[in-house]
């Protein structure tokens, strides 16, 4: 197949997912959450003209902000339902208790004692409940149900580090401002709006020496809170390109991963030898002893065979001088991760309309096991594994 006609197929798959997307985003709901109740209205919708409104010390969207921080870091991991309940549970339970962890920061830790006291008391409350069908979807034993990112069973470090480090990042801005005699009422705002893009902020907010979160957050929640931030809840303040619809990078998590391969879209942009050679195909190492696909290892690979297209360089050019911002120079090749931007140029979609369509369709219909719901899928038409079972049954997220 000649490079023009995979760029086609790849365009017309992801604007039609992107479509599917549109129509079938789910906002999370934040309206059940303490601290948040008063800025929805009764039907749910987030009050977007008072998000300028002072609460407490801070703007609402500043503590927004903030929530989405800590909620980009904690949502991994095998059970994302649960993660989501355990994080407003315990949001819940320690506004209850005046422990205002988002309007000052400080009390989590001031407070540990209780703060972890109640992260072991909600995870305990919604292992009870979803184990057993997380164990029987899982092929695994119920006692392994652990929410805690990594794994542990140490509720300290997992506290410390994986709450308290991202809650650390607007209480050093403010003692930053401060000292310069800036007082601000949007400093974790006035910080994420400050780089070039919300690519290059997304990215700052892991790698950035003073405030970068480092391991505690990785490449896909970096992208993930841009996407909450400018797409979802639609909390940016600058308007420009560099802060738009195509501005950040996909999330690439192991849903994505799986629907781009199993429809095609990666074989179009390089050799199934290619990932393996880059470990995105790992051989046997998946559950079951199926070749496991770890989408993250495509980081920074190059498709050589689309780099080769006058007219899709061109748009690729576009993308990272004036969305991206991350060169300031003609790229020669392509990075694989930026390619759903480059396609998406020039259409009525954002990343976060893609993200929201293949959370859809892989949550729905693209399951990680040997049955996904093929007959019934929204894309089935654009996907190659609909004739080529051997993509499904070979390969694991
Ligand atoms: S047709 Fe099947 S394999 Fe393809 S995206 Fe849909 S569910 Fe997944």
């Amino acid at each position: 197949m000649n490079i023009e006609k995979k760029i086609e197929i790849n365009r017309d798959l992801l604007v039609q997912i992107a479509k599917i997307g549109r129509k079938n985003s789910v906002i999370p709901s934040l309206q059940n959450l303490f601290p948040f109740e008063h800025y929805f209205d009764e039907k749910g919708n987030l009050k977007r003209e008072e998000l300028d409104k002072i609460d407490g010390l801070w703007t609402r969207r500043e503590i927004l902000t903030r929530y989405l921080l800590v909620s980009s870091v904690l949502d991994q991991g095998p059970d994302l339902e649960g993660v989501r309940q355990l994080l407003k549970e315990v949001v819940n339970s320690l506004y209850e208790k005046e422990i205002r962890i988002f309007h000052k920061p400080l009390d989590f830790f001031k407070e540990i004692g209780i703060s972890i006291d109640e992260i072991i008391r909600k995870h305990a409350s919604i292992k009870k409940i979803r184990a057993e069908d997380w164990a029987k979807e899982n092929k695994s034993n119920p006692n392994k149900y652990n929410l805690f990112t990594d794994r542990t069973n140490q509720v300290l470090g997992y506290a410390v580090y994986r709450w308290g480090t991202p809650l650390c990042v607007p209480y050093l801005l403010e003692k930053d401002f401060q000292k310069n005699r800036n007082e601000l009422i949007e400093p974790l705002v006035e910080y994420i709006e400050s780089w070039d893009s919300a690519e290059i902020m997304s990215q700052q907010i892991k790698d950035n020496e003073r405030y970068g979160l480092g391991k505690a957050i990785g490449d896909k929640a970096g992208h993930l809170f841009a996407k909450f931030y400018i797409h979802t809840f639609g909390l940016a303040k600058r308007n420009d390109e560099s802060f738009g619809p195509l501005s950040y990078e996909l999330p690439f998590d192991s849903n994505a991963g799986r629907v781009l391969f199993r429809t095609g879209f990666l074989f179009n942009c390089a050799e199934l030898s290619d990932y393996e050679k880059w470990d995105v195909i790992q051989k046997g190492r998946g559950k079951g002893g199926k070749d496991y696909i770890r989408v993250t290892n495509i980081r920074g690979r190059k498709s050589n065979e689309l780099s080769k297209s006058l007219e899709f360089m061109n748009s690729y050019e576009t993308i990272c001088i004036e969305y991206l911002k991350v060169r300031k120079r003609k790229p020669s090749t392509v990075e694989i991760q930026r390619i759903p931007n480059t396609l998406l140029l020039d259409t009525q979609y954002g990343i976060g309309d893609l993200d929201d369509g293949l959370i859809y369709i892989g949550t729905n219909y693209c399951y990680n096991h040997d049955k996904p719901k093929c007959k019934e899928c929204p894309i089935k038409s654009f996907c190659i594994a609909y004739n080529k079972k051997d993509l499904i049954s070979r390969f694991r997220t």
